[in-house]
């Protein structure tokens, strides 16, 4: 039954395909309530009640890609679309360490503009200012020697969703890629040396719970030292628009099973869980997660970074107000951790 599936996830943070598969399709109030229970438990025995912060500084909103759920596909012709400029995230930078961000989050959209070059020197020029904060990528598929240029130049994280285990999800969201070439790329992120994350997003139109028991059982195999997880958010603008997001309850799930099966993961809190429901972060928090991730972009680029509708641009999500972050978190317990948060087996 699915108590014994849940004491199995706490006590070996195992379970097989069966047994994830029954509890996900059983799962009632008494039982997720004893499964978050478990998953607190656990981040508490690595983590104590600490929440590690990133600063988050989304850098462009060009994409050659053209996934069927993201407000940033090339075909949208509505999509704003930004560059910042190395002076832009530099700036970016100083404001998140002063605030005592010591990760920052470069993300954007998979953009030609950011060669192999351009990003070497962006990465060198924060490293240079700042060589004991960390630096986390999130940009996409590129190739080995390009991941490794940029790991050289001084890169500490990646991540990079795997969004789907699924091969036949996967090939019908993101028409024209291979399911196998993004395995690819988080295989070669773990062997350069990267802290690398995998991720899904739960409520994808048409996802069933095999396919989510395939993403849990992938994240186990493949252990990234991160692993983002968010709800499905329809965007106006793309094929998915008429779909309901995905429930806050079932990514919920998700986090806590994530947390047995990997007790040691960073695993944040997202935005889309925040854009969903008002205290979406915090369930996500009490579920297992230990990492929150403000935004530091610049204010008149926030609204361009458009990836879903109603996207939590609340002050809280706003990097500048780690105060009221902090005080919010304190009052569920947890406590803001200011150092690199590096994953704990990472050496
Ligand atoms: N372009 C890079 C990539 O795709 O890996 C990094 C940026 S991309 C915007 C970051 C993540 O946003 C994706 O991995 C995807 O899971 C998530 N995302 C995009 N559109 C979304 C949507 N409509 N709802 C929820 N998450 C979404
Ligand atoms: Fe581009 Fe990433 Fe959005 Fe896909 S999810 S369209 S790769 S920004």
């Amino acid at each position: 039954d699915t108590i014994s599936i849940i004491n199995k996830l706490y006590n070996e943070n195992n379970a097989s395909r069966e047994e994830l598969l029954y509890l996900l399709d059983n799962i009632d109030s008494k039982s997720k309530e004893l499964l978050i229970e478990k998953a607190h438990k656990t981040r508490l025995k690595y983590f104590k009640n600490k929440v590690y912060i990133r600063g988050l500084i989304e850098f462009t909103s060009f994409c050659k890609k053209d996934c069927l759920y993201c407000g940033l596909r090339r075909t949208n012709k509505n999509a704003q679309r930004y560059r910042l400029s190395k002076e832009d995230v530099l700036e970016c930078a100083r404001v998140g360490d002063k605030l005592g961000y010591k990760t920052i989050v470069l993300q954007g959209g998979e953009d030609a503009y950011f060669n192999d070059e351009v990003m070497v020197d962006i990465i060198k020029s924060i490293k240079r200012e700042f060589p004991n904060n960390a630096i986390t990528l999130s940009l996409g598929e590129r190739s080995y020697e390009s991941y490794k240029k940029m790991y050289d130049a001084g890169a500490d994280r990646y991540l990079l969703r795997h969004e789907s285990a699924s091969k036949k999800l996967y090939e019908d969201i993101h028409p024209g890629e291979q399911f196998e070439a993004r395995r690819r790329c988080l295989k070669d992120l773990k062997e350069i040396g990267y802290q690398a994350g995998a991720g899904f997003m739960v409520g994808i139109p048409n996802q069933t719970n095999e396919d989510l028991v395939k993403d849990l059982l992938f994240v186990k195999e493949f252990e990234p030292a991160m692993c983002g997880i968010g709800p499905f958010i329809p965007h106006k603008d793309t094929p998915f628009k008429d779909y309901e997001h995905g429930s806050l309850e079932k990514t919920i799930i998700c986090l806590a099973i994530v947390r047995l099966l990997l007790p040691k993961v960073l695993l944040p809190a997202t935005t889309a869980l925040s854009s969903i429901c008002e205290n979406g972060r915090e369930e996500g928090l009490k579920a297992g997660g230990n990492v929150v991730m403000p935004n530091l972009s610049p204010m008149s680029v926030r609204k361009k970074y458009s990836l879903y509708d109603n996207k939590a641009y609340i002050l809280d999500e706003d990097a500048q107000y780690k105060n009221m972050i902090e005080e919010k978190l304190k009052n569920v317990g947890f406590e803001i951790e200011i150092t690199r948060g590096d994953n704990p087996d990472f050496k």
